[in-house]
């Protein structure tokens, strides 16, 4: 019994059509579209023979009972950035659907184990700014007390828009016991960058996602009159941002996956006449090695002070957020790295810079392991975010082994 890739590519089209306009994907979560997309697939899993139904968190859970209680769980996220792509999320959504289908039709209904498709709620975070949300919900992470209170443009409370989608924040936490016989979870996506293109390779086995630090550096100079203050009398917070700026690359370099990116610069007072007082950045460092991160974080730091002093001003350094590395399941990277290489005859190992779904079920201790098709120019959230179709047939195909394998080492471990 053959999984149908042309089905999965079809059905993305097909979702593409209902749910994009002239800007591209527009499936923001909690809004009509949003559910319309839900709807829309809940119309094709409803030709097989599986029970469905929403957790208290707004995943939406459909299971194919197996002989054993042991579960295999297959999902991704069907939600979208405001004017996204088509492959985002949906990819491994409809991945999974071909293979649940698959397994139903193999295994006359029942499989050795029990099978389960998760469609993850709101992963994008695009409307209230909180990421992961349904998946962290799962995994217990997740205190709605931060949350509760958060507002969309129009000034809309998120505790509103989820109850108009039948989701009460109080009971969010009630989704971890969807984590019950839980003992592998797989999730296809695309890459978002363009590591596999320029490597000439379709399909990658993700290690795990990057840990983050996140934070605000200020630097402290002195207002002054731009006419009147010689150069070598001057305290220019910008300067000294301006060293930090171009010395982040050379820290991130020493390490083969690290990055770090000063993603937002403003200046105090701003104008041009006079030296900049006070300059605010953001600082963004990931990798999926502890140590590198913490070294990484220490050596900017040191570095922002000697930079800060060669130019008269002070600096501070204030933690917006940050995550753990999570490295998923060694066994199930390896037999990612078979399903891999069977399908299309070479692979590699790589890091996950975006978090996804897959990192919060890794931290509830879910053996976990992603797979990666190549992105075209390495666009993603946008509307020309594309993969070859060949390549698409490829990470259902390698996909589709994956599930194999891992219900077979699911079985083994009984
Ligand atoms: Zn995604």
């Amino acid at each position: 019994m053959a999984v149908d890739p042309e089905l999965a590519i079809d059905l993305l089209k097909e979702l593409r059509e209902l749910t994009s306009d002239e800007n591209g994907a527009q499936r923001i979560a909690w809004s009509p579209m949003w559910l319309k997309a839900r709807a829309w697939f809940q119309k094709k899993l409803s030709t097989l023979p599986l029970e469905h139904h929403l957790d208290p968190a707004g995943n939406s859970w459909t299971t194919l009972r197996g002989a054993s209680a042991d579960t295999l769980i297959l999902g991704s996220h069907l939600d979208s950035v405001p004017n996204g792509g088509w492959l985002d999320g949906c990819l491994g959504v409809l991945c999974a659907f071909v293979v649940l289908k698959r397994i139903a039709e193999q295994y006359d209904r029942e499989p050795p184990a029990t099978v389960r498709l998760v469609d993850w709620a709101d992963e994008e975070g695009a409307r209230f700014g909180r990421s992961l949300f349904g998946s962290s919900a799962f995994a217990g992470t997740h205190t709605i007390d931060a949350d509760r209170n958060r507002t969309d443009t129009n000034g809309m409370r998120l505790e509103d828009a989820l109850a108009n989608c039948g989701v009460s924040v109080d009971r969010i936490g009630e989704a971890q016991k969807e984590r019950i016989h839980a003992r592998a979870y797989l999730e296809m996506h695309i890459e978002q960058g363009p590591v596999l293109e320029k490597l000439g390779l379709p399909l990658g086995v993700v290690l795990g996602t990057k840990g983050v630090e996140r934070h605000a550096i200020t630097f402290f100079g002195q207002e002054a009159h731009s006419g009147s203050t010689p150069m070598t009398a001057r305290r220019d917070a910008l300067a000294a941002a301006a060293k930090l700026a171009l010395a982040i690359k050379p820290i991130a370099l020493k390490y083969p996956d690290a990055v770090c990116t000063m993603g937002s610069v403003k200046t105090f007072p701003g104008i041009v006449t006079a030296i900049v007082g006070r300059c605010e950045t953001t600082l963004d460092q990931r990798d999926l090695d502890t140590g590198v991160l913490a070294a990484m974080f220490h050596e900017a730091q040191e570095q922002s002070r000697g930079f800060a002093e060669e130019e008269g001003c002070t600096v501070e350094w204030s933690r917006i957020w940050n995550i753990a590395p999570v490295p998923f399941h060694p066994e199930l990277i390896s037999l990612a790295e078979e399903a891999v290489w069977e399908t299309a005859g070479r692979s590699h190992r790589m890091p996950s810079g975006p978090l996804h779904d897959a990192a919060e079920v890794s931290r509830a201790g879910i053996p976990t392991v992603m797979l990666f098709v190549q992105s075209l120019r390495g666009i993603s959230h946008n509307k020309i975010e594309d993969s070859r179709e060949d390549h698409l047939k490829l990470a259902i195909t390698a996909y589709d082994r994956l599930a194999s394998k891992t219900m077979d080492w699911i079985a083994a471990q009984r």
